[in-house]
């Protein structure tokens, strides 16, 4: 383990008793100090109200940012959590895990001034956190419930917010999901020293004592057709996000020790949840004591990586073919993977897994960037002759997410697509080409963000609303 590797582990795990190879993975739960009242307060009064909020128009939620600001700064807690949740479903997991630094944070005229921002995220957070520790976040009661009902596919943020608005207008809401739990990414995705995994089951019980059904281990094109669930309810969102990880073919690419990120990312995090994963506990998922090579430079490598350094690798490298200012992902978490001792092997790219059966090397050619491409991005070309080889023990491919074949999988082959995969939609209505079936999250927009997927659930559930009322309409004129 590297020297730098070696000091994060002693100076965030705040465990110095143990030996470093005494430390398991649910040891690693949350890295981020909780922020206290004074510091809430002190931040939420820097904000000068400044007229002009940028901050507020650049949350994709509009989030009335200001004015909660304004409410913590006067002690009026109880308020400030009213209006956060008017606009977000879930306020404390978007100010964990937003990249405040592209969105609220990084267009705050106070940073814009050169003074730093007002951190947003973690008031935000602070505001919300206090609230369940209250008690004032209750379950939805519906005084009068409409005999209407929607089917939701997806339990990941899309699914669940739009799930949580249909409720609150009293219709009937049922939510199917493929696996065992319900958070979709951030539940399996996002590694829980981002997000402690209690903050997203809470907010599902919250759901289920609200009276929204969740059916788990179903998945729709094997356990029924779309079709099927569409004779079953009024109206059907489909928020099934994005998951076909895209590959990289190479020779040696069916060496044993390669592995899609996301593989990697539900191991750890199924095992933080206290299961049984196999493929952890037998080594083969695990980074203890390894040479840990990551593929690609956006924020999902950067997941990996850092929980590589959380799972005690002996070494872990990041390649990316570009430079570190053409990197995707946000410049935070580089500097946190930067802090905690991960290496960074930019402008390189692989060319060759190599070993017997086992991956133990890779193949690494040296790139350059060359004139701009049609993205405007800077093309990287191979350097002649600059390949080195790099030890190791497992490789992760963190290259990006595609969607399935929806379509083929829901059988259901007139459900019309993008070129790339996406559902496509109304822009007005967010209907599909089907008649009552919505569309909403990463499924339509590509992969995205958590605060975006809540927003396109929000948005979905008022244009389900509207059409089911049309429907009512309808039929009452038809009577
Ligand atoms: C590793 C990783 C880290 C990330 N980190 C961040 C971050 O720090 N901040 C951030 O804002 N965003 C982050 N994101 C992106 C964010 O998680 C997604 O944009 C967001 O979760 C999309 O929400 P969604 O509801 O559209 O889909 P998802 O969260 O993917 O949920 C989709 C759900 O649909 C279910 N499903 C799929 N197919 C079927 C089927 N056929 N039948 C039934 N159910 C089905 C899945 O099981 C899943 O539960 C990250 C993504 C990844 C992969
Ligand atoms: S939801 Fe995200 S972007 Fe909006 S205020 Fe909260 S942290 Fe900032």
């Amino acid at each position: 383990m590297s020297e730098k590797m070696l000091k994060f582990v002693e100076i965030n795990r705040e465990m110095p008793s143990k030996r470093n190879s005494d430390l398991r993975i649910e040891d690693f739960k949350e890295i981020y100090k909780h922020f206290v009242y004074d510091k809430a307060k002190e931040q939420s009064s820097r904000c000068s109200q400044c007229g002009v909020p940028f901050c507020q128009i650049h949350c994709p939620l509009q989030n009335n940012i200001p004015d909660w600001l304004k409410l913590v700064a006067e002690d009026r807690l109880q308020e400030a959590n009213e209006l956060a949740h008017s606009t977000n479903n879930m306020p404390e997991i978007c100010g964990s895990i937003c990249p405040q630094d592209r969105l609220c944070e990084g267009n705050c005229v106070i940073e814009k001034s050169g003074h730093g921002t007002v951190t947003i995220g973690s008031v935000e957070k602070y505001i919300a956190d206090t609230a369940w520790e209250k008690g004032w976040i209750k379950p939805i009661k519906v005084l009068e419930e409409i005999n209407q009902s929607v089917g939701i596919v997806g339990a990941g943020p899309a699914g669940l917010s739009c799930a949580e608005e249909l409720r609150k207008s009293g219709y009937k809401v049922t939510i199917y999901d493929r696996y065992d739990r319900p958070g979709g990414l951030l539940i399996y995705g996002i590694p829980n020293f981002k997000l402690e995994k209690f903050t997203v089951e809470r907010r599902t019980k919250l759901l289920k004592e609200s009276g929204i059904k969740f059916i788990q281990n179903f998945e729709v094109g094997k356990d029924a057709s779309l079709e099927k669930l569409r004779k079953k309810h009024d109206a059907i969102l489909i928020a099934t996000g994005v998951y076909k990880s895209r590959e990289i073919e190479l020779p040696g690419s069916d060496l044993k020790n390669i592995f899609p990120a996301i593989e990697f990312l539900t191991a750890s995090n199924r095992k933080g949840l206290g299961d049984k994963v196999e493929n952890f506990d037998n080594g083969k998922l695990n980074a203890d004591n390894k040479n840990i090579i990551v593929i690609g430079g956006g924020d999902t490598g950067m997941d990996c990586v850092r929980t590589a350094v959380r799972q005690n690798a002996k070494s872990v490298k990041c390649l990316y073919r570009r430079d570190k200012e053409n990197m995707p992902g946000s410049m935070r978490e580089v500097h946190n993977a930067e802090e905690e001792g991960v290496e960074f092997i930019w402008l390189s790219n692989p060319k060759k897994f190599i070993g017997t059966s086992y991956v133990s090397s890779v193949l690494v050619e040296k790139m350059k960037l060359g004139k701009p491409d049609s993205s405007g991005r800077k093309k990287p070309e191979p350097i002649q002759n600059s390949e080195f080889e790099m030890k190791a023990d497992l490789v992760i491919k963190a290259l990006g997410f595609d969607p399935e074949n929806l379509p083929k999988l829901f059988n259901s082959p007139d459900l019309s697509i993008s070129k790339l995969g996406t559902i496509k939609i109304d822009l007005k209505t967010m209907e599909t080409n089907l008649d009552g079936i919505f569309a909403a999250g990463d499924i339509v927009r590509g992969a995205s963000l958590v605060v975006w997927a809540i927003r396109d659930g929000r948005e979905a559930a008022a244009l389900i609303q509207k059409y089911l009322e049309q429907k009512i309409n309808k039929k009452e004129r038809a009577a």
